[in-house]
């Protein structure tokens, strides 16, 4: 099955084909499937409204299956922030780094127990005949007092995955993979495609 990639994120779709890679899809970017050259506007306040927003603007354009991923970090201590608006934590002119010195800015007196977070990603696969399928999936860790690593992006190194005592910035790319909330979604994607499939072949 052939399916648009509705991201521009670089990162996001490098981790998406790499995960995915095993699955029964070829991927497509925006750019080869003719659905780039414009932005869509994230206004939705939940990650499940923006993850299908894009996905359904891109297959509109396309008129292919797309997917979209749309994802943050939720933060105990901050009540579920940056959430949805973690790609502009710092501003609308922000980027990684001035996002990271502003989470590391608000938890700097936040005591060891108390800086539990999670990375949450929702996929939304939507098809030309309407039909969608949404999976989420978590990851949940602790934020450090500094960053370390180099690896990924965003968030990933101050981040810290239960289980481990490695940042996802000190983490090789597949060990990311294996663990990541966008690895789990897409999981739970797959096992929903296949049911798809098992009920069309049924028919
Ligand atoms: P989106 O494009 O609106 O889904 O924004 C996602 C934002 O959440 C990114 O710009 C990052 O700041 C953050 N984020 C999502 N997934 C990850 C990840 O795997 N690692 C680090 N940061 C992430």
């Amino acid at each position: 099955m052939i399916i648009v990639a509705a991201t521009n994120n670089r990162h996001k779709l490098e981790e998406i084909g790499a995960i995915t890679a095993s699955f029964d899809m070829e991927l497509l970017s925006r750019k080869e499937a003719g659905a780039d050259g414009f932005e869509i506007e994230e206004d939705g306040t939940t990650f499940e409204e923006n993850s299908l927003k894009k996905a359904k603007t891109i297959m509109e354009v396309s008129g292919k299956p797309s997917l979209a991923d749309d994802s943050g970090l939720a933060v105990d201590f901050l009540d579920g922030a940056p959430g949805v608006y973690s790609a502009r934590f710092a501003g609308e002119d922000g980027n990684d780094a001035k996002n990271n010195a502003k989470l590391l800015d608000l938890m700097k007196d936040v005591p060891e127990e108390q800086r539990g977070a999670a990375f949450v990603s929702v996929i939304t696969l939507v098809f030309p005949d309407g039909e969608t399928l949404v999976a989420r999936g978590e990851c949940r860790g602790r934020i450090l007092y500094e960053l370390q690593g180099e690896n990924g992006f965003g968030y990933d190194p101050l981040f810290v995955p239960e289980g481990f005592d490695k940042s996802f910035g000190e983490l090789s790319a597949e060990e990311k993979n294996r663990i990541s909330h966008r690895a789990r979604a897409l999981v739970e994607l797959e096992r929903q495609l296949k049911e798809r499939l098992g009920k069309e072949t049924d028919r």
